[in-house]
């Protein structure tokens, strides 16, 4: 049967891995080191400091280098922690490197696809982390290529990190791809206003409330094959 697409593109985070379960990890590991009990409410408080400078970080309002360090800063003031966010940030980020955590299904799906697909992971983030997070978790291997937003110098969904991908993976044919991933705002606006074709892995069922509409909507792995083949 003719292959609908040569690449598939995978996004890391809430696709193939599970960033919730490796950052409760590591920002436990790392408190637990300087001494500081994690509460929930301080957990919590990172989690909307994080996010909030990530959508900065996506509108290229901040950098990566500010952002690692600033959410820790913001978290130590507001509950009066003695803590160098800058120290408390190196301890948190080698935690994270080495947490493999994955998201449900994600390995089994990975392992079942047909072996003559070309993969590749894109994400938005820290080049060290993203590596070793994929080493930890023993799925590296399978990637030809990691397409990290640091070595971009874009991240999704600008046109840039998708214009430094082509390049990288050598590829102009922009039909013979498939981006998935679990974010409207990054994966799928940047697959589709670049004009690659992509599938928005929801599997809580989130509600779209963007323009940005995708080709594909899926809540279980079972229908990425079904896509592949042509079935859906
Ligand atoms: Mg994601």
């Amino acid at each position: 049967m003719q292959r609908r697409f040569d690449w598939i593109l995978f996004d890391a985070d809430g696709t193939l891995l599970d960033y919730d379960a490796a950052e409760s990890h590591s920002l436990a590991v790392s408190a637990d080191s300087f001494g500081i009990s994690l509460s929930p409410e301080m957990h919590h408080a990172y989690r909307e400091i994080n996010s909030a400078l990530w959508r900065q970080f996506e509108l290229g309002q901040v950098s990566s280098e500010k952002l690692r360090v600033r959410r820790f800063n913001e978290l130590a003031a507001l509950f009066g922690l003695e803590m160098s966010g800058s120290d408390f940030s190196d301890a948190y980020l080698s935690a994270l490197a080495r947490s493999g955590h994955m998201m449900d299904g994600a390995r089994e799906m990975l392992d079942s696809l047909p072996r003559d697909y070309r993969l590749a992971v894109i994400t938005n983030g820290i080049r060290d982390v993203q590596y070793g997070r994929l080493r930890a978790a023993g799925i590296l291997e399978k990637f030809e290529y990691v397409i990290i937003s640091e070595d971009a110098g874009a991240a999704k969904p600008s046109p840039d990190f998708f214009k430094y991908m082509c390049r990288k993976l050598d590829e102009r044919r922009k039909d013979r791809m498939l981006v998935v991933g679990d974010s409207v705002s990054s994966d799928i606006a940047g697959g589709v206003g670049y004009g690659i074709p992509s599938v928005w892995f929801n599997p809580e069922s989130i509600p779209n409330k963007s323009d940005v509409q995708p080709d594909w909507e899926i809540r279980d792995w079972v229908d990425l094959e079904r896509i592949l083949t042509g079935t859906l």
